[in-house]
């Protein structure tokens, strides 16, 4: 259990000595804990006591608390049906429980709470009345929701490239992966497009690392914009390279898809006037299709699409090679 909240262990009748105190002391103690006490009665589900603290933490008043009714009705919608249920089962089961939840203040609010529930039962072995104490556990939930948020960003940081913010190459290798295997057993093609831009050396040479980084961060972005059915990924492959994994698409339509590649990158216009292919960067391509991969790894079709890519640019750069 959380530091914040002590461990709390309800006494067996035969553990407690014959009372031999002021009952007033053991009052004052109790409504003077963070831990606000609490009694309902079993046969009639009505409070037989609320500390009085319980106004201070939630601003309902203590005399408001009449029945379990109004117990349920403040707790979060979201919450109410499930700890309503579990405390309703592990009450009639006579077993000891606690249940964390929200509490709805009178101003719409809520704070975390965790109820722990003790059977009390009679001589019989009936059971009597359920005593407990609520704890305020907001503190700690909000410790927890901000490192889930933590934990969540940091996901997404390891699969997204840092410098242009579209998928990272462990991302691409994630999806390769299902992906390939998703086509051996659909038998559906799947088409991958590899993108080098051509004298990007010369481009940092002549305009500085900065805007080499401006230029990475421009063509990803045209590129992702690309990818519009939710398979589709678009990663940065590595430096200067980019790959595009497109599912459910045949060659006929990977090579319709890949100058529209090129013709993004020339919408962007970005000078290289050291470039051997034109007044503006530009890019080879290499495009491979995989129709029935059961012969094929992932890996071999990421390098027959990697030969492709160069022998576009053995071919003269800014251009597109595609084979399958
Ligand atoms: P080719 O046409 O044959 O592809 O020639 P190239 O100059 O583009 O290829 P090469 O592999 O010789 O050089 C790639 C360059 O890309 C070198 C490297 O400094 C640059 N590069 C890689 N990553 C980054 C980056 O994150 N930012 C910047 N500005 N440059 C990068
Ligand atoms: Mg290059
Ligand atoms: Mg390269």
């Amino acid at each position: 259990m959380n530091d914040n909240v002590p461990d709390v262990r309800f006494a067996a009748p035969d553990e407690i000595a014959e009372p031999d105190y002021d009952p007033a002391v053991y009052k004052t103690l109790l409504e003077s804990t963070k831990a606000i006490p609490w009694k309902i009665d079993w046969a009639t589900m009505r409070f037989a006591y609320i500390g009085p603290q319980i106004e201070a933490l939630l601003g309902w008043k203590q005399d408001s608390w009449i029945s379990v009714e109004d117990w349920a009705t403040r707790i979060h919608p979201e919450d109410r049906d499930y700890v309503v249920n579990f405390c309703v089962t592990q009450s009639q089961a006579g077993v000891d429980h606690e249940a964390d939840y929200r509490a709805l203040t009178p101003d719409g609010g809520y704070v975390w709470i965790r109820d722990v529930v003790h059977v009390a039962r009679n001589a019989d072995g009936d059971v009597d009345s359920l005593v407990g104490f609520m704890f305020d556990i907001s503190e700690r939930k909000k410790t927890e929701q901000e490192l889930l948020h933590l934990q969540r960003d940091l996901e997404a940081m390891s699969f997204e490239d840092g410098l242009t913010r579209i998928a990272n190459r462990r991302m691409f290798d994630n999806h390769l992966e299902s992906e390939f295997a998703s086509a051996a057993k659909s038998g559906q093609p799947l088409s991958m497009i590899m993108l080098d831009i051509d004298h990007f050396k010369q481009f940092n040479d002549r305009y500085g690392h900065l805007q080499g980084d401006d230029c990475l961060r421009r063509v990803a972005a045209r590129l992702k914009s690309l990818a519009t059915r939710p398979r589709d990924i678009v990663a940065r492959y590595g430096g200067e390279e980019f790959v595009l994994l497109l599912p459910d698409t045949d060659a006929a339509a990977a090579l319709d898809y890949a100058p529209r590649c090129v013709d993004v990158l020339a919408e962007l216009q970005i000078p290289h006037e050291n470039s051997s292919c034109g007044q503006f960067v530009t890019a080879s391509l290499g495009v491979g299709t995989i129709v029935r991969s059961e012969d094929m790894s992932a890996v071999g079709f990421t390098e027959q699409v990697d030969q492709l890519l160069y022998a576009a640019k053995r071919g003269g750069r800014n251009r597109i090679e595609a084979g399958s």
